[in-house]
């Protein structure tokens, strides 16, 4: 299950799989503040990746502290087939009016920002905050998407693939119908 569009010369992707398989330069990670690991993706990761990542995450934290929501830190990707990971803590959801909505685009962001500084042409992310944060999954879709065109055309960056990934195919369906309807006001072309 896939969806893939063209907007000026960054391809979106959506695709139904599992974040920690992606054959990209950065998978993203839903991290917890203390970088220590948890469930979900943030447990996969570490757990398919090695010691070597949550070691690299104990001293970022021993430098600067515990993250911040939005932030994002990088590491090497261990085992894992990515050449690093990026680590960014996504909003708990308490209902929208607690700034969540501005928390989760800025996650994106960062992470793409972050992701460029280190020479990525590709990246993958999953549906951050839309597991145990309990962000609801198509407003956080509309999200997603938002930040990539911001990335593009407000800060003006260039990488070549963003790859959003979902783990369920009622999460694919969930977000199928929004990544449709934000690229159709796009202009870039549909592939599948
Ligand atoms: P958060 O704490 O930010 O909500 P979670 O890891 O609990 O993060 O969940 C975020 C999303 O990632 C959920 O939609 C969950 O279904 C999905 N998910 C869990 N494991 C994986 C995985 N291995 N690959 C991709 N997505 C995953």
């Amino acid at each position: 299950m896939k969806k893939s569009f063209l907007y000026k010369n960054t391809t979106l992707e959506l695709v139904l799989g599992d974040i920690t398989e992606q054959q990209v330069d950065v998978i993203v990670n839903a991290a917890k503040p203390s970088l220590m690991g948890g469930g979900g993706v943030d447990g996969a990761i570490h757990q398919k990746g090695g010691p070597e990542i949550l070691e690299e995450c104990r001293e970022i934290v021993a430098q600067q502290g515990e993250c911040n929501v939005s932030e994002a830190v990088i590491t090497s990707a261990g085992n894992l087939p990515a050449k690093h990971v990026i680590h960014t803590v996504g909003p708990v959801w308490k209902g929208s009016n607690y700034g969540e909505n501005v928390a989760l685009e800025r996650c994106y962001t960062n992470s793409l920002a972050l992701a460029q500084e280190h020479g990525a042409s590709s990246i993958a992310f999953p549906a951050i905050s839309t597991g145990s944060y309990g962000f609801p999954l198509d407003r956080a879709a509309y999200i997603a998407l938002r930040a990539a065109m911001l990335f593009k055309d407000e800060l003006k960056g260039h990488i070549d693939l963003v790859r959003y990934v979902v783990f369920s195919e009622q999460d694919f369906e969930v977000f199928a119908p929004i990544f449709e309807e934000v690229t159709m006001t796009m202009s870039g072309s549909l592939d599948s």
